[in-house]
């Protein structure tokens, strides 16, 4: 029986990433407030919020200053543009200090207001690029299965899910997927981490020349990959990668929505992964999802050959609205300032040992085939037989139930294709809430085993 409040939901809202049909019998869960890492349902109960919203509440929930700096911007400007050479001081602060954390070459700082709008930039800036630099006819772009970009119809062309493509009439012309660097699910028998590694930049090389280099703009990628279920490559992976990139001087792009500031200990993804972007996509922790915001960080090379073009067609016809909007540059603005003040990274890279070993730990349970994961984000995969690998029915949605029986013992998770649950609480979480995450999953996974066995599937 669906409550009122949950009938009106129902009966007025489309909700992102839902199963709309199954949606009509089971209502949303209906949240309240927030806390720390926790969130309350209307209700008043409790759940400790294991995804961090959706990868993005970094500081938690409750955080007055990130409040008082939102309330303050309002208050003093609310809003202006920066289109045709307005600016305001917090989106120029926000810029100034975000070349300064960058991890590799950065010169100047595009504002969106999300990570699809951000990864959408780049692929604009590229194509816009190759055509100041005179080479109009080098446009693809290469991406990887399982990768996740975002939603519009440029980012959902570089995501690599089945989900995003199906009758959405993607991916566009242009866009091309390479192999998926999971080493639990595409080695081959016997093949090691470096060897696996070493095919996978063979096979990239091989559909660059297949494609012909001079056609292929950039390669995008995710440090770890996140919602195509957290994929960890290789440790010689991005730089067996980088080898083909330079050799046929394609453009390298990181996505680092998911793991800039601090998911994995450092203050960008890249750092922790050996992995060398020329540009990098920034969104989520950016303002720890108080205030949305995202951002492309480009180096001079490109703004050169942009300045150049725009001298040409008279204008750099790209923009949003709400690029660097004051009140959200002013969130995201604080969010680096407590980042830094807090030590947070650090202090993240002190938590993730006990981290690793609580979801190290889960690898021994019947139903997880494989707990993975870099950081303080890790995903488990559900499966049939531990031996073999062999999955569920994924029909069964065997993770959406774990999910749901999470729910039940007052844990958010989430599940994700390739029927993994996905966990990255905000990087504030303490080491007794640490526990009592991993405490509550694997309650759910035991309920989850139960419900398996009694409808015959082990
Ligand atoms: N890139 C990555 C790596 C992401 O994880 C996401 C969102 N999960 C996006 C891009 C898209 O961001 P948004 O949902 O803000 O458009």
């Amino acid at each position: 029986m669906l409550t009122n409040m949950q009938t009106r939901d129902v009966e007025t809202l489309i909700h992102p990433y839902t199963n709309l049909a199954a949606f009509r019998e089971t209502g949303p869960l209906i949240l309240d407030r927030g806390q720390g890492v926790w969130v309350h349902d209307v209700d008043g109960k409790p759940y400790l919020e294991g995804m961090a919203g959706l990868w993005c509440t970094a500081l938690g929930y409750g955080n007055e200053e990130l409040v008082e700096a939102a309330a303050t911007q309002m208050r003093k400007l609310p809003f202006t543009h920066i289109f045709g050479g307005k600016s305001h001081d917090p989106a120029i602060e926000l810029a100034e200090k975000l070349k300064e954390m960058a991890p590799v070459p950065i010169s100047k700082v595009f504002f969106t207001n999300s990570g699809s709008e951000a990864n959408d930039t780049q692929m604009k800036l590229v194509w816009y690029m190759n055509n100041a630099l005179g080479r109009p006819q080098k446009k693809k772009i290469i991406s990887r299965m399982r990768a996740y970009h975002g939603v519009t119809i440029a980012s959902a062309s570089l995501t690599g899910l089945p989900g995003n493509h199906n009758d959405f009439d993607l991916p566009i012309a242009g866009v091309r997927h390479t192999t998926c660097p999971h080493y639990y699910r595409q080695a081959e028998e016997g093949e090691s981490e470096e060897a696996f590694a070493t095919r996978l930049a063979a096979e990239l090389e091989a559909l660059i020349l297949a494609e012909g280099p001079e056609t292929v703009a950039a390669f995008i990628a995710e440090p770890v990959l996140g919602a195509g279920g957290v994929i960890v490559p290789p440790k010689t992976y991005y730089p067996k990668i980088q080898d083909v990139l330079t050799k046929y001087d394609i453009f390298f792009i990181g996505d680092e929505v998911i793991t800039g500031f601090g998911r994995l200990g450092t203050a960008f993804g890249c750092e922790a992964m050996e992995m060398k972007p020329n540009s990098i996509s920034i969104a989520k922790a950016l303002s720890s999802a108080y205030q949305p915001i995202g951002g492309v960080m480009i180096p001079e090379d490109m703004y050169q050959a942009m300045v150049d073009e725009s001298r040409k067609l008279g204008s750099f016809g790209h923009g949003y609205t709400y690029s660097g909007h004051p009140v959200a540059a002013a969130v995201a603005l604080k969010t680096l300032e407590i980042y830094e003040r807090e030590s947070i990274f650090e202090r993240v890279r002190a938590k993730i040992p006990q981290f690793v070993a609580r979801r190290a730990a889960l690898e021994d349970h019947p139903l997880v085939g494989e707990a993975r994961g870099a950081g303080m984000v890790a995903a488990i995969e559900l499966v049939a037989d531990k031996k073999t690998k062999h999955q569920f029915d994924p029909k069964l949605g065997m993770a959406a139930k774990c999910v749901a029986f999470a729910q039940a013992e007052g844990l958010i998770v989430r599940n994700v294709f390739g029927d993994a649950v996905t966990i990255c609480p905000p990087l504030v979480i303490s080491p007794a809430e640490i526990d009592e995450l991993f405490d509550r999953l694997t309650r759910a996974l035991d309920k989850t085993l139960d419900w398996a066995v009694s409808q015959k599937l082990l």
